[in-house]
């Protein structure tokens, strides 16, 4: 699709069945622990689900559409790649968490897992704002780089699409200096 690509990492066919496996994962995991607490998650509302801005935007469509619970979407913008950048500089928030998270069942989205940086800030947020529990899902997590420490007692994600190994990947949301979004599959750009 695009000549800059140096190859495809990951097919179009294989992120849909794995994006599909992964939401009925997510769906039965809130469910049984929901039921635990007499919560039921198909028709309760508490369960929120925050993707991370612009990359997870793909990821999440596709995703939610395989969770067959009652959820709600609050959108987060966080920064680490500013424009031609390929490692990453730091997490920054860009937006404001405006939904009162307190007692609610937040599901992290975020399309790749790099250095951590970005989902130690964010479940740290989540956790200040008194969400009752919090997970993450990513679609990649890049094996063999630096990771910041974990936040307390818990993993960066519970629930990893594909590993991948330590190279810059772009498509299915995840961009270029802005660019390549809207490739379907996910591929290594030409260096
Ligand atoms: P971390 O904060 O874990 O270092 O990085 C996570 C964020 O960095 C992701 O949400 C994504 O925006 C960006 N990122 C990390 N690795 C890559 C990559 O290989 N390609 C692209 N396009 N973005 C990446
Ligand atoms: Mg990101």
């Amino acid at each position: 699709m695009f000549p800059e690509l140096e190859r495809i990492l990951i097919s179009k066919e294989k992120i849909a069945e794995r994006v599909a496996q992964m939401g009925a994962e997510i769906g039965a995991d809130f469910a049984n622990r929901l039921h635990a607490e007499g919560v039921d998650a198909r028709s309760e509302d508490s369960v929120v689900i925050v993707p991370i801005m612009a990359g997870a935007m793909i990821f999440t469509a596709d995703l939610i559409r395989h969770i067959p619970l009652k959820l709600r979407l609050e959108l987060l913008a966080v920064s680490s790649y500013p424009g031609t950048a390929t490692r990453s500089k730091g997490a920054a928030l860009m937006s404001e968490l405006k939904a009162d998270l307190t007692g609610k069942h937040v599901l992290i989205v975020d399309d790749i897992l790099d250095s951590g940086r970005t989902l130690r800030l964010v479940r740290d947020l989540l956790h200040e704002r008194g969400a009752a529990s919090i997970r993450a899902a990513v679609l990649l997590d890049k094996q063999g780089v630096d990771r910041v420490p974990p936040p307390d007692g818990h993993e960066f994600a519970e629930h990893v699409g594909f590993e991948i190994p330590d190279a810059f990947v772009v498509g299915y949301g995840l961009d270029y200096d802005g660019c390549y979004r809207n490739l379907p599959d996910i591929g290594v750009l030409r260096t």
